[in-house]
């Protein structure tokens, strides 16, 4: 007879195949997914901590899957990395984030607000970074649509700098010539050297999400908020602006302020979610 242990063996492999044969099946269900137009992005609002309004929005790429539902993109960017389907689906959300950023800047009286004009990021992969038509769509894309390079920012992961070389760097170099804000993303799990961020092009820090858990406790861990006070403090005196992401509680708004963090984007603020809702809380900021 076979025993409980043999049982769960056999569910956990069942399992496993299931995930295998879904990660098969997404991975070459992709390029006629794009042809198909089955992608969609959500945008999440940017908000400066001070008071509260709206600095840009983060696009997040969604895929409307016609068996499985709505996908978010860690179930389908990693197989995009790994085809290179992401080349062509990163330059689709480029083109359509930046054409859509137009089109806010074009609903607020003058375009531009009190804090300047709306910014739109974009995420961008390792696969991209090494693309070598990288610097050269992204200047389309920003003619074509009248968009200022000033009001674009490239979000590129901590992990994919680590030991970068010039040849890396060179392309992201290119674009923040050109005025292209380079953010770091996930900054602070990457164990990258610190004094290594002169060395990089970028103009933002985004603090990872795990910074603003360790603030959930009440009261916050003494160790955690030294931690993100000096690297708040290195960044601005590096004279890099500092993001931090996972902002949900109106508590953890109000220590990140104190600590001096610049811009938030968390649930606090808004879910990503379709652009009108962008637009009409930039409306409300022109008033
Ligand atoms: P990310 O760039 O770190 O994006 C932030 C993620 O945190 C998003 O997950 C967002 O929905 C989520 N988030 C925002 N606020 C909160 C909050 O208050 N609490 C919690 N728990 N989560 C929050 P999402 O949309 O699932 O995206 C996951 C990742 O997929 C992104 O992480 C990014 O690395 C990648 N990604 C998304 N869109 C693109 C894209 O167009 N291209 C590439 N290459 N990667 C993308
Ligand atoms: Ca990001
Ligand atoms: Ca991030
Ligand atoms: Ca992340």
């Amino acid at each position: 007879a076979k025993s409980a242990g043999g049982n769960r063996f056999e569910f956990a492999d069942a399992e496993a195949d299931a995930r295998a044969i879904t990660r098969h099946g997404l991975t070459t269900a992709l390029p006629a997914a794009l042809e198909r137009g089955e992608f969609f992005i959500e945008y999440q609002p940017l908000v400066h901590l001070d008071d509260g309004s709206v600095h840009g929005a983060e696009a997040l790429v969604r895929w409307c899957h016609p068996q499985h539902g709505v996908l978010g993109p860690d179930r389908f960017i990693p197989l995009a990395e790994n085809t290179g389907l992401i080349v062509p689906l990163g330059r689709w959300v480029l083109q359509e984030a930046v054409r859509q950023a137009r089109f806010w800047q074009d609903g607020a009286p003058g375009g531009h607000r009190a804090t300047g004009p709306l910014r739109i990021n974009v995420n961008l992969s390792p696969t991209q970074l090494q693309h070598p038509g990288l610097v050269a769509e992204t200047v389309d894309v920003l003619e074509r649509s009248g968009l200022e390079p000033g009001a674009l920012c490239l979000e590129v992961t901590e992990s994919a700098l680590i030991g970068a070389d010039d040849d890396l760097l060179k392309p992201l170099r290119q674009l923040a010539e050109m005025g292209v804000d380079i953010a770091l993303d996930d900054f602070g799990t990457g164990y990258s050297n610190l004094a290594n961020l002169r060395r990089l092009p970028v103009s933002v820090l985004k603090l990872d999400r795990s910074f603003t858990q360790g603030m959930q406790q009440h009261p916050a861990d003494p160790v955690d908020l030294k931690i993100v006070e000096g690297i708040v403090h290195l960044a601005h005196s590096l004279e890099l602006a500092v993001t931090v992401e996972g902002v949900e509680t109106g508590a953890q708004a109000q220590q990140l302020r104190e600590l001096g963090c610049d811009t938030a984007q968390g649930w606090y603020y808004a879910r990503p979610g379709a652009p009108d809702r962008i637009h009409s809380l930039v409306l409300a900021d022109a008033v």
